[in-house]
This record gives C-alpha cells, sequence and structure tokens, in this order.
C-alpha cells in the first residue's frame, strides 16, 4: 500500500473498506474521520487500517477532506471489527453507531441558529407554520434542529430563511465540560460499602481489564460504592461511562451524579438535542468530557480514554438492541473493557444468569452487599393464593391485598400496585360471535387504551378509534374487554378507595417533563396511591412507599421465554424493593395462581441465590444460556408462501455439525409482524463451537429476493 492511498471505512452495508487516493501533501492516519466521494454523494467515514493492495488500474476517487479531530482509537477501530464480526454485520453498520451526531464535525465553533423574526411567511402551509411555531418557543435553534423538530424538509426551512421569516442568530461555542470534583458529594460509606468499595479500587488500581459483578439488594448503597470506582478512575485520567438500561430514569439519576461530582455529567441518548448530542459527541473523542451517563448506544462514542464502565441494572433487557445491529449493551461494555484494558462493573440486585455464572466460574469478580443502607429493612414478602380469592368478575383485586391498601392508604402511607400490562384490557372479544380484536398488521390483539380513546398494537403502533360495534358480525355493544391493564386497575381501585390520590405510571401516560412531574409528586407524597407498570420497577426512590401489590405475578413465568423466571424474580424484586426504603418498614404482597412454584417459594423466603441455583441447573440440563450459545434466525416477507419455502430451503441446508442443533423451522408466535409473514429458526450451539462461523458457512450463498429477508440474531432475548 503507498502512501497516497487510503482505505476509508464507509458508515454503511458494505464489504469492507473502500480506498481512495489522498490530495497532494495531506495525511491521513488510521482513525481519521474524513469526507469522501460515494457514487453522487460526499459521505463521512473513517480511515481504516489493515494492508490491503489498492484494487488494480482502477482510478481511485479522491478524499476530499480531512478533520482536526482526535482520530478514532485503535481500540475503537478493533471494537467495531470485533461487534461487526460477532453479530455477522457488515462493519460500517457498526460504524453509523459512532457517527450519530453529523453536526460534530463541523467543529465547536460558532454557529448559526434561527428565529421567527415575526415576518409572516409568503405561503402559511402547516409545515411552514409548525416551524415558525417552534422558532418562537424560546432558544434558537439551527436548521438541521428546526427540520428535525418539525419533521420537515431541509427545503422548508431554507425557504422561511429566504423569506426572512426565520432571522439568523450566531451561537457561541460549546460550553466547555467541568472538572469533576471528586470529593464534592462523598458520603461516608458504612463497613460492608467501604469494603466493596475497597475492592472496587484495587480494580481500578491494576489498571487493566477485569470485570466486577456488584452484586447487592436494591437499596443496599450500590451506586454510591460504584460512585467511589468512578473517583478512582477519573483520578487516574481516564473517562467513566455510565450506562442506565431506560431514559426515563435519567433525571433523577442525573441530579444524583452531579450532586457526588459537582458537575453536570455529559447525557447522551436519542431523545438529548443534537447540539448537545454534538457538544458530548465532541467532549468524548477530546477526552474533556471526563463523565458521560448514557443509554446502551454511549458504548460507541468515540471515546478518547475510558478508564471505567459501569453498567448499572445489568440484567434488564433493555440493553439488547433489537433494530439495526442487534448488540447488547452488557455484553458489548465487556467486550470493550477486554480491548481497551478499561475495568467494568456490572451492578444489580438481581443479577443476569449470565453474570452469575461468570462470577461463580471466577471471570468476575463477585462483590456483594447484603444488607440495606442504614435502619432501612427489605420489606417482607408474602403470596395470596389467588385460587382461593373468589373475585367479583371484572375485579382483580384480592381481599387481603385491597384491605391492606385500604390500611395503608389510612394511615396516610403510600402504596403501589404493579401490573406489567398497559393499557385497558389486552383483549377485547365479541359475546356475540367470539371475534376478537387483531391488528389488521400484526398477529397480536389490538389493545384497548381507554385514556388515550384508542385501540393500539403493541407490536407495530397501529391505532384505530374505539370500536362500538364487532367489526365482523356488526352487534351493536357486543365488544367486551377481557382481562386487566393498568388503566383497569386504576378503575376498580377508584370505586374501592374514592378518596385515594391515584396516579398511573405506564410509557402511555408519562413522556418526558410528564413523568418527572408525576414521580415528583410521589415523591413528596402528592400521590397516595401509584398503580404502575414495569416504569416504576426500577431506580426510584419513593421515601413514602410502605406497600407494593404485585396483580398478577404469574404473567411473564409462562410465555416460553427460557428466561422467564429470571426475568419474573428480577421484576417483582425490583418493584417489592421500592417499598420501604424511608425507614418505615415495608411489605410485599404477591398475588399467584402458582403459590407452591419455587419461585414463589423462594421470593417468600428471601432466597434468590437457591432460586437462582435451581434455574441455572435447568438450563444446564435443557442446554439453553448460559451454558450453550442461541443464534435466532426470522425469515419473513410480504408473501406467506415464498416466505415459508425460504425458510423451508434453509433448514434444509442447515450443515450437520458436531455440538450445533438447528430447531424449527415454525411459524413465529407473531407470525405477521407489520403485515410481514415470519418463521423462526433457533440454532443452539455448545460453547466450543464457532457460532459465527456455522452461520457464515449455512447462510454465504443464499440472497434472499424481493421482499424477503433473513435476520439473525446471535444471543437472542426476543423469541416471538
Ligand atoms: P442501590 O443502588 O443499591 O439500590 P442506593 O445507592 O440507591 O442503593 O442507596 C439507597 C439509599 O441509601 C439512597 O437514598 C442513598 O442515598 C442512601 N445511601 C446509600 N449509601 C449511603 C451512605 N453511605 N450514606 C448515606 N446514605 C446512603
Ligand atoms: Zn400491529
Amino acid at each position: 500500500m503507498t502512501n497516497d492511498t487510503v482505505d476509508v471505512l464507509l458508515p454503511y452495508a458494505l464489504e469492507g473498506a473502500y480506498s481512495y487516493r489522498l490530495p497532494a501533501g495531506v495525511a491521513a492516519a488510521p482513525g481519521a474521520y474524513a469526507q469522501v466521494p460515494l457514487g453522487t454523494r460526499s459521505v463521512l467515514g473513517v480511515v481504516w487500517d489493515g494492508a490491503r493492495e489498492p484494487p488494480e488500474g482502477k482510478a481511485l476517487r479522491q478524499v476530499e477532506h480531512v478533520f482536526d479531530l482526535p482520530p478514532l482509537t485503535e481500540t475503537h477501530r478493533r471494537f467495531i471489527d470485533w461487534v461487526a464480526s460477532y453479530y455477522l454485520t457488515a462493519p460500517g453498520n457498526v460504524l453509523r453507531m459512532v457517527l450519530r451526531a453529523p453536526g460534530a464535525f463541523e467543529g465547536p465553533r460558532q454557529r448559526i441558529a434561527y428565529q421567527a423574526s415575526g415576518i409572516e411567511p409568503r405561503r402559511p402551509t402547516p409545515q411552514r407554520l409548525r416551524v415558525l411555531r417552534i422558532a418562537s418557543e424560546g432558544m434558537p435553534l439551527m436548521a438541521r434542529e428546526l427540520q428535525e423538530l418539525a419533521g420537515v424538509g431541509a427545503s422548508v426551512v431554507k425557504g422561511l430563511i429566504g423569506e426572512g421569516a426565520l432571522k439568523a442568530v450566531l451561537l457561541p461555542g460549546d460550553a466547555p465540560f467541568a472538572t469533576p470534583d471528586l470529593e464534592a458529594g462523598h458520603l461516608p460509606l458504612s463497613r460492608e460499602q467501604e469494603r466493596a468499595a475497597r475492592e472496587l479500587r484495587a480494580l481500578i488500581a491494576r489498571r487493566g481489564a477485569g470485570v466486577a459483578l456488584l452484586d447487592g439488594v436494591t437499596g443496599s448503597g450500590k451506586t454510591e460504592v460504584y460512585f467511589e470506582a468512578m473517583a478512582a478512575a477519573i483520578a487516574g485520567g481516564g473517562q467513566v461511562l455510565l450506562l442506565l438500561p431506560e431514559i426515563a430514569l435519567t433525571q433523577q439519576f442525573l441530579a444524583r451524579v452531579e450532586r457526588r461530582f459537582g458537575l453536570a455529567p455529559g447525557h447522551w441518548h436519542s431523545d438529548v438535542r443534537p447540539r448537545e448530542r454534538e457538544r458530548v459527541w465532541r467532549g468524548v473523542a477530546d477526552g474533556t468530557a471526563k463523565i458521560v451517563v448514557g443509554a446502551r448506544s454511549a458504548l460507541f462514542l468515540p471515546w478518547a480514554r475510558l478508564g471505567l464502565i459501569v453498567v448499572d441494572e445489568e440484567h434488564e433487557p433493555a440493553y439488547k438492541q433489537e433494530d439495526g445491529v442487534p448488540y447488547h449493551a452488557r455484553d458489548m461494555a465487556v467486550v470493550y473493557s477486554s480491548l481497551a484494558k478499561c475495568p467494568a462493573i456490572l451492578a444489580s440486585a438481581t443479577p443476569s444468569l449470565e453474570s452469575l455464572l461468570n462470577a461463580e466460574k471466577g471471570k468476575y469478580r463477585h462483590v456483594r452487599l447484603h444488607n440495606r443502607h442504614g435502619r432501612a429493612e427489605l420489606p417482607k414478602t408474602s403470596l395470596i393464593d389467588m385460587r382461593q380469592a373468589k373475585l367479583a368478575s371484572g375485579t382483580w383485586l384480592s381481599e387481603p391485598l385491597a384491605e391492606a391498601i385500604g390500611a395503608t392508604l389510612a394511615a396516610g402511607d403510600q402504596a403501589l400496585l404493579f401490573l406489567n400490562r398497559r393499557g385497558y384490557a389486552p383483549l377485547t372479544l365479541c359475546r356475540r360471535c367470539g371475534h376478537r380484536l387483531q391488528c389488521p398488521q400484526c398477529s397480536a390483539a389490538l389493545i384497548e387504551h381507554r385514556f388515550r380513546r384508542q385501540l393500539l398494537c403493541h407490536f407495530c403502533g397501529h391505532t384505530a378509534p374505539v370500536a362500538q360495534a364487532c367489526p365482523d358480525c356488526h352487534a351493536e355493544g357486543s365488544l367486551v374487554p377481557c382481562g386487566p391493564g393498568v388503566e383497569r386497575v386504576a378503575e376498580e381501585a377508584r370505586s374501592r378507595y374514592p378518596d385515594a390520590r391515584i396516579a398511573i405510571l405506564s410509557s402511555d401516560l408519562t413522556r418526558g417533563a410528564n413523568l418527572r412531574g408525576m414521580l415528583t409528586a410521589v415523591v413528596k407524597n402528592e400521590v397516595n396511591l401509584i398503580i404502575g407498570t414495569q416504569l416504576v420497577a426500577k431506580g426510584h426512590n419513593f421515601p413514602h412507599l410502605t406497600l407494593v401489590g404485585v396483580v398478577d405475578a404469574d404473567l411473564a413465568l409462562e410465555t416460553g421465554d427460557p428466561r422467564g423466571g429470571e426475568r419474573t424474580w428480577a421484576i417483582i424484586a425490583q418493584v417489592a424493593g421500592r417499598a420501604g426504603r424511608g425507614g418505615r418498614g415495608g411489605v410485599a404482597m404477591v398475588q399467584t395462581y402458582l403459590p407452591q412454584h419455587p419461585l414463589m417459594t423462594s421470593l417468600v423466603a428471601g432466597d434468590r441465590d437457591g432460586y437462582f441455583g435451581q434455574e441455572l441447573a435447568i438450563r444446564a440440563s435443557a442446554g439453553l444460556p448460559p451454558y450453550r450459545r442461541l443464534a435466532a434466525i426470522v425469515v419473513s416477507g410480504s408473501d406467506a408462501s415464498a416466505t415459508e419455502r425460504l425458510a423451508k430451503a434453509l433448514r434444509a441446508r442447515a450443515p450437520m455439525a458436531q455440538g450445533v442443533d438447528v430447531l424449527g423451522t415454525a411459524p413465529a408466535p407473531i407470525h405477521l409482524l407489520r403485515g410481514r409473514h415470519r418463521w423462526r429458526l433457533l440454532v443452539k450451539a455448545d460453547p466450543a463451537i464457532n457460532l459465527q462461523a456455522y452461520l457464515k458457512a449455512w447462510l454465504a450463498d443464499v440472497t434472499p429476493k424481493g421482499s424477503l429477508r433473513i435476520d439473525i440474531d446471535v444471543d437472542p432475548y426476543n423469541f416471538l
């Protein structure tokens, strides 16, 4: 390879990097960001390494521009290659996740933003008016932001600028990132916390790869403990990434980080405004952003010198990305840690079986906290046998639970009812002909949402007005809701406790500011009965909460998901863990039709290790993760028979291999999704097998035609 050619990896699904010629006198080392021509476009890429001979006799096109930015590190480039080969995707698809702040390349110079000038546009189209409304609400915004927020094309904004309806204002450059104050909000630790913190500090001091599983009951003060490790990593000159599973949680959490380190940390997820995203991106790349709190995609930011990754609530399925590159952020954090020789801390009160087994094998250091911090006690958990409950029709709360709620409210305390089902009822049936309301594009029920006055498909988002007559037999008033969602439980609660101040917390009713408002009301005890989905299970501190009722503990147990038991335990333990944090004790009451189930009996006994041990044994004998590895293959297409044919043809050519089993093909449980027919195959492989090589060999010469598609999901979490 000569000095005047470079390979540039582009953020697209291409085989590999493309070769380009460098203009005379321009140098570009691996990792440099470069603008290059591709077809008729000009695109951004990264100079890649690997001495590939430039294609013979082909005139190379020239690099247009090399950006004056810190290069993407060697570690990061190897990480991108690693992720691509593990998930069997093009490296460009992974690179695209790194380049998610296009404006960052304009540099932190002064930039132009726009405000409504007060001049009326000549043609007041709805699109134009939308832009102007947004442009008149306070802060000046850049053209790209206006476009994004108003959902219009570039020409709409340009037109308004041309007519003078938008006026330009110069924005100052980025606010620099402050230096953390490592002692700012340091709390004296309990003896148990101090011991754990010491172990984590030792891990940081070794300055190598290494993973700790920080395993402690809810409220044991894990956060304060990993804050100590973060302080040690920053003191050693590193940056820290703190991953959280849910963005709904971040506000309360950011405030806590701010108190601890005396600065607002960088903040990264899909709802962060573009300009702030660009600032964080640059701060991460030049090393000035010392602490970033983010959702899973923050792992792909162009870290200059990552000194520690913390994965909070490491067991959360939200770390698995379901579309695009289907990566698992906790697993990839561990990979990054080994490539970058930086430690990682996985924190949870209910670790995944994968992590527990790694700790058991000694691959992870197991750091445990057994007690709740201070005088707070873990809630006492009891079961309510629903087989004896004799519920009146259309009600869901057993007498013992209903009485306990009444007593809690009367005492001026807070109660929480948990049901992991959004909407009013999970199913609507016609009493006359038995027809069930169904999404036209998915094999899934349409769920009634009374608050929104809509029927909603939870798989594709399809909405329809609430039906008065049965769409099949046209009988009037014959549709009946079956089963409860949170809205229906709230209805029952309202009639039982007319004076209660009730809040429903579910992702339908609570977005952004709204959710923050509701959480504040809960913390201030302005609300005394909370009814919520799993949104309430995590992270929040509700100091007045003393009673938690689980409306249906069996929901996730019998779904056929191999992680159903583990998930159920985690969710119930997390929700129950919301109670009694204020130091006044707490109680959890769990309604179940399976009181003899080992999960239920161990819950009452508080015997997590016992239950997880049993689960591990079941997984081992069933050949499931973490003992054997899985890959799911989903064949889909808009034509039912072509899809089935391809799935069966694929099955027929599965290579025979020792240690690999191929299950299926079978129609997927959701066999129609967004109008596409779906068939599934499941591959189970022994740990010694190179699963990627097996899949590659199998699928090498298969090119699905027309609307057909083959999606591979390595380490799947979704079996629908
Ligand atoms: P976890 O992350 O294990 O659920 P947290 O770190 O959120 O636990 O701690 C639970 C509660 O106890 C929080 O309100 C926290 O502020 C408080 N806490 C934890 N450690 C200490 C400490 N050393 N001193 C004072 N308060 C603490
Ligand atoms: Zn649908």
